[in-house]
């Protein structure tokens, strides 16, 4: 179906919504991006998409030159002028068009995109069985080097994760730090579960700040249940009783075996249930 595309304030059919060849966005990925959810037609979480899409464009120092009002706004419209209920939205800013240079002064037209479409979910039955997934040799980008709390749109350290994975038959991939503890798979923050306590790496492992796993933290917090933020291994995956993992697009979606090994039962586990029942009221709400 052909949607209607926000370029720089402006809706334009999909067919027509372009950007330069000498984006920068293009030539070296430089911009930075949000993937957004809508439940019901209302976007979710979206001042905490918003405002983390600001602190990554701060963070490569680019200035988005409109309001995170404004930047909601649109989001909102563009939801809107789809007619999406239960849907998927893509927010792009690129440094826009510059020389064949690295120099990022010479780009003067910031390119704001914004996408709503339909959301494209793992199958049901994964949710139901749960995933399969291994550990990668592409570790996850050096914090000093490029900080993986930035939402850029130079994705490729985890798209070659995500080659390693899918070569090896799984969708997902969980990737190491460079420390050799667990940051997060290509997409997913990862959350572990050990008797009775709810594990996750903290943002120090090198991760996004997942605005997901924020909200699980919040529900879990609430349930009375213990989260910890805590540097993990392998080890630690290997021994838990439960394994899950979130993000914007997944929600919440359990993990059954990695590298091989089953993990707990073999099956979802009770909270990574009771996590996903309390995930579902609370969108549907
Ligand atoms: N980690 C990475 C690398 C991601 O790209 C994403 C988003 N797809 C996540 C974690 C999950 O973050 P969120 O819950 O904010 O979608």
């Amino acid at each position: 179906m052909s949607r209607q595309v926000y370029i720089n304030g402006k809706f334009v059919p999909s067919a027509e919504a372009t950007v330069s060849v000498f984006d920068h966005g293009l030539l070296y990925g430089d911009g930075v991006f949000e993937g957004l959810r809508s439940y019901g037609g209302k976007v979710f979480q979206i001042e905490a998409h918003v405002r983390r899409l600001y602190e990554s464009a701060l963070a490569i120092c680019l200035e988005i030159p409109m309001s995170q009002a404004e930047m909601c706004a649109a989001i909102d419209l563009a939801v809107k002028t789809n007619g999406i209920d239960d849907g998927y939205i893509r927010a792009v800013v690129t440094r826009g068009a510059g020389t064949l240079g690295l120099d990022p002064n010479r780009c003067s037209n910031p390119q704001v995109i914004i996408i709503a479409d339909a959301i494209a979910l793992y199958p049901q039955e994964l949710y139901e069985k749960g995933l399969e997934i291994i550990t990668v040799s592409v570790i996850r980008n050096h914090p000093a080097a490029l900080s993986p709390r930035i939402k850029s749109l130079n994705y490729l350290n985890n798209i070659l994760a995500k080659i390693e994975g899918l070569r090896a038959g799984c969708i997902e991939a969980l990737m190491l730090n460079h420390k050799g503890e667990v940051a997060e798979c290509t997409g997913d923050n990862v959350f572990l579960v050990r008797d009775g306590r709810l594990l996750t790496p903290p943002l120090d492992a090198g991760i996004l700040s997942g605005i997901t796993r924020d909200v699980v933290v919040e529900l879990a917090s609430k349930a009375g249940i213990e989260v910890l933020k805590v540097p993990l291994t392998k080890h630690d995956v290997y021994v838990a009783d439960e394994c899950f993992l979130t993000g914007t697009a997944a929600e919440i979606i359990p993990v059954v075996k990695v590298d091989e090994r089953s993990i707990g039962t073999g099956k979802p586990g009770p909270m990574t249930r009771s996590l996903t029942e309390k995930f579902h009221e609370l969108v549907r709400t």
